[in-house]
């Protein structure tokens, strides 16, 4: 199942004219966005937001596109934004290629977040499971550069790509993991606090190699290991918990 983000829920634009329908396709074609992606949207899903709602603009008052050119959009988080979506003509992938293929971005570039994470291949692949499913895909997945002078989607990506696109973890269809739900409160010192949820946090950074007791008490062994994570995660190290370090404590690639 695609986790989609809605067009309303990214704030897109609406189209400023009709779709031209698709009826099916052979498959998918992946893409990047060729530019600089900042790495800083690893740790920060707004960051997504804006980058795809930058891209939509450009499509729109750069290209004269009516939408975005690009059916779907993966980022970093396994989410799936919604672009012209399903049974829409897409733009991306060159006059005359894209009644083929249905156009799936992933959010890395030339410069910056080049390569894709687990959870954005995971993304791709639940994108391209839905236009199958949904959308009357074939089992095609192409990249941009197939039939067309680019060197989109980029090394990593068309790598991927050539290898068949497997789920990332080999086991095909395992997640990556995700972060149980954030306690509610900032877990911070002083004063000490205490209970589960410090436990859990902490026992989630011994796995993952930071030396520090499972006891429930965040006191300033948890603050100083919070800091060196958070100063590694390019997040502010301010030795606090909060939902993005909370997060990022599950679902940040191990080192
Ligand atoms: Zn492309
Ligand atoms: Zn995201």
């Amino acid at each position: 199942m695609a986790d989609l983000v809605s067009r309303r829920d990214w704030n897109a634009r609406a189209p400023r004219g009709d779709y031209t329908q698709l009826d099916s396709t052979r498959g998918v074609k992946v893409h990047y966005t060729g530019g600089r992606v900042d790495p800083g949207i690893a740790g920060d899903h707004n960051g997504c937001v804006s980058l795809v709602q930058s891209i939509q603009r450009g499509h729109m008052d750069g290209n004269g596109w009516v939408d975005i050119g690009y059916s779907f959009v993966v980022c970093p988080h396994r989410k799936v934004f919604v672009g012209r979506g399903l049974h829409h003509l897409p733009a991306a992938n060159g006059a005359g290629l894209n009644a083929g293929h249905y156009a799936v971005l992933g959010l890395v570039g030339n410069a910056g977040l080049v390569q894709p994470p687990d959870g954005m291949l995971h993304g791709i692949l639940d994108a391209i499971d839905h236009v199958r499913e949904r959308g009357d895909a074939g089992k095609e997945i192409k990249g941009h550069r197939d039939g067309y002078a680019t060197d989109c989607p980029g090394e990593a990506l068309y790598a991927w790509v050539r290898r068949g696109a497997p789920r990332p973890g080999g086991g095909g269809g395992t997640t990556p993991p995700e972060a149980p739900s954030f306690p509610g409160r900032l877990l911070k010192y002083p004063p000490v606090m205490h209970g589960e949820d410090v436990r859990t946090w902490q026992a989630q950074m011994r796995r993952r190699g930071w030396e520090l007791e499972a006891d429930g008490a965040y006191g300033p062994g948890s603050r100083d290991v919070c800091r060196r994570f958070q100063r590694q995660q390019r997040v502010e190290a301010d030795g606090i918990v909060g939902p993005t370090t909370w997060r990022l404590s599950w679902e940040a690639p191990m080192p």
